[in-house]
């Protein structure tokens, strides 16, 4: 990563966390508009039309209702319900998806008996549903008790109703992948999104991506069902030519990537029969979702910036 690029990540993932601007920026129309590339929109209805465009392609998808860092109990309530009513609209109109939850969602930030029970919530729908939750990974200082939190529900609901996700620029996270794998959690890999310290991740790409591949070989190795989840082909062509060389089937990992990110990749991936899901977010506070995926690539900052002064 050159210093430059360095640079505008950490402010845009800096600016990801402000509250203030989340607000605001969630009233701006142009700003809406650019959002709109990268979420299917604001009501679970416009989600679920996504999601049965993704499944006549040939591909599954992950519902993400968008709103983290809940704070108060009523708030995290109030997302159980939805992620109830989510998942037995996935049930009753038969969309091939399951669903992705974020712990601070649930009250992880300020109680976390509160954010179990209400991930346990959640899970119990699924499992009754015979679906299944992926509790999505988010900044270092809750990467303990998240998995902490994915190992009680795993051991009560089992593998096929919830799993978890590692990050590759996280310097633990080699094993971790170990130990989930040891007790045959289903892991979702991915590079990492947020703003971390050289302490717990890793600063140089090169390093991020190395142990990206490191982590998948573990991944494959273990006989469980994982996601890979990545854009970039690079890691995707490594985990194809590590997938042949291990004789593995197409059907034994799936590959994941994010709604709105490399359309023609996905395709090509589901075309050529390998198992693909996309992640489908919705809601109404997509603001530090969307500044995530702005810090990803630096190119989106001109577009937005370029569609604004239009605008
Ligand atoms: P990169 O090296 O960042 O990108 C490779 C290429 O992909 C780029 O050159 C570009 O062509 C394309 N690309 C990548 N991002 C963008 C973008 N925003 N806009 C346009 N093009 C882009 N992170 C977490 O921390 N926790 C999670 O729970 C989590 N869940 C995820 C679930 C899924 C299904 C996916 C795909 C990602 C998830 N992420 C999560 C995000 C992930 O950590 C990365 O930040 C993100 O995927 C970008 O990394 P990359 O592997 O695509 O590689």
């Amino acid at each position: 990563m050159n210093a430059t690029t360095g640079l505008s990540r950490s402010a845009l993932l800096f600016l990801s966390r402000q509250e203030g601007l989340k607000h605001a920026a969630t009233r701006l129309g142009p700003l809406r508009e650019l959002a709109s590339r990268f979420i299917a929109g604001e009501q679970l209805e416009d989600a679920v039309e996504a999601v049965k465009a993704l499944n006549a392609q040939g591909m599954m998808a992950s519902f993400d209702h968008l709103n983290e860092a809940v704070r108060t109990p009523e708030g995290t309530r109030d997302e159980v319900r939805e992620y109830r009513r989510l998942l037995a609209r996935i049930d009753a109109q038969g969309v091939r998806a399951n669903v992705s939850l974020k712990l601070t969602q649930c009250g992880l930030m300020f109680d976390r008996a509160l954010a179990l029970e209400n991930a346990r919530t959640v899970v119990a729908e699924a499992a009754a549903r015979q679906s299944f939750v992926r509790i999505d990974m988010e900044q270092s200082e809750v990467t303990q008790a998240t998995l902490d939190t994915v190992n009680a529900l795993h051991a009560e609901f089992g593998e096929a109703h919830v799993g978890a996700v590692l990050q590759s620029y996280l310097r633990r996270t080699e094993a971790d992948a170990q130990a989930l794998c040891a007790r045959r959690v289903r892991i979702r890999l991915c590079k990492g999104a947020y703003l971390e310290s050289p302490r717990v991740a890793f600063p140089d790409k090169q390093d991020v991506d190395a142990n990206f591949v490191r982590v998948m070989r573990v991944l494959l190795d273990s006989g469980v069902y994982h996601g890979i989840a990545t854009h970039d082909e690079r890691m995707v062509d490594a985990t194809l030519e590590y997938a042949a060389k291990q004789h593995l089937p197409k059907g034994a990992f799936e590959f994941q990537m994010l709604y709105g990110i490399r359309r023609d990749l996905q395709l090509r991936l589901a075309q050529d029969g390998f198992p693909v899901r996309i992640y489908v977010p919705y809601g109404r506070s997509w603001y530090p979702y969307f500044m995530r995926r702005l810090a990803e690539r630096p190119a989106n900052v001109w577009f937005v910036m370029k569609n604004l002064l239009k605008g």
